[in-house]
């Protein structure tokens, strides 16, 4: 079984402007990165289907998925908030992105896949239950979370967030449900400047100061997630797999490198093999300076893809 890598061209179509640093080139970059290193040859390709309205009121309300509908702009842009626009492609690409995690589930569970990676975007981990934010319309890793909870009757599922944001959208969905644990590593103080006082057993959010390294990084998964992973138990892992703590990254303050991206990855796939049959799914999050995403992508793809 091979990794499964999904994705969509509606996720080429979405866009916020010309200067916005969410933007189409950064799934260029990824797939030119995966190509050129002869990775790509060795990923099964999948394209990603439209999540359904039935799939989504699992992690939003109702009111909020019309509320999106309603809000897509026939031309230009309709701003959401002051970093978050629809254009007339942002719908289909939203329910794209969320569809490619809950395809990812269903592959991995029904073991069709060993793990899989959604290059898909927008992105989604500030996405809260009524909200859009952060340049996230749907919270893609919690309807893939959702669904394999609802649909295939896992009764653990931990949520993995590495970018350098707090994952307040997933925290806002799971935060009482006892099914879900997340744990997280984000700069602190910073956007979107929450998940420091929240943190419970099942909640594991790690601040860093900016300017921390890889060896900072490093040891706070050493001392509080993998501890927290192993209590856990959990049958299936969900990685929000953002890529703005890299050093080069001017969005964020962190200086991670490839070789922790690919540290963490393996630290991942650990827990999963001892606990949850090898069962990773993977979604892009953040991650705007195209060279190092795309070569941090490869670097975390590698050890997914590793037998
Ligand atoms: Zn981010």
């Amino acid at each position: 079984m091979r990794t499964a890598f999904i994705s969509h061209p509606d996720c080429l179509l979405h866009h916020m402007g010309p200067y916005h640093p969410e933007r189409p080139a950064r799934l260029k970059a990824i797939e030119d990165e995966l190509a050129a290193s002869g990775l790509m040859d060795r990923l099964e390709r999948h394209v990603a289907p439209l999540a359904t309205f039935e799939q989504l009121k699992r992690v939003h309300t109702p009111k909020y998925i019309a509320s999106l509908a309603a809000a897509a702009p026939a031309t230009g842009f309709a701003y959401l908030d002051p970093d978050t626009a629809m254009n007339p492609y942002s719908l289909a690409a939203a329910y794209r992105a969320a569809g490619a995690v809950i395809l990812a589930a269903d592959l991995v569970i029904g073991e069709h896949a060993e793990n899989a990676f959604c290059c898909v975007r927008p992105p989604g981990h500030h996405a809260e239950r009524n909200r859009a934010m952060g340049f996230c319309l749907i919270n893609n890793i919690a309807a893939g979370v959702a669904h394999a909870i609802r649909a295939h009757a896992l009764e653990r599922v931990a949520v993995v967030d590495f970018d350098v944001h707090h994952g307040n959208g997933t925290e806002d969905i799971f935060r009482n449900n006892p099914r879900v644990m997340m744990v997280s590593i984000f700069q602190h103080p910073f956007y979107p400047y929450g998940g420091v006082t929240g943190r419970s057993g099942r909640m594991v959010n790690i601040p860093l100061a900016a300017g921390s390294n890889g060896h900072a990084f490093r040891a706070a998964v050493n001392e509080f997630w993998l501890p927290a992973l192993k209590r856990f138990k959990p049958q299936m892992l969900f990685i929000s797999a953002g890529f703005d703590a890299h050093q080069d990254d001017d969005l964020a303050s962190l200086n991670l490198l490839e070789a922790d991206y690919a540290w963490v990855t393996e630290r991942i796939r650990e827990i999963a093999h001892e606990y949850a049959n090898n069962r990773i799914v993977s979604a892009l999050e953040g991650g705007y300076a195209l060279p190092a995403l795309g070569r941090s992508v490869a670097a975390h793809l590698k050890v997914l893809n590793e037998p």
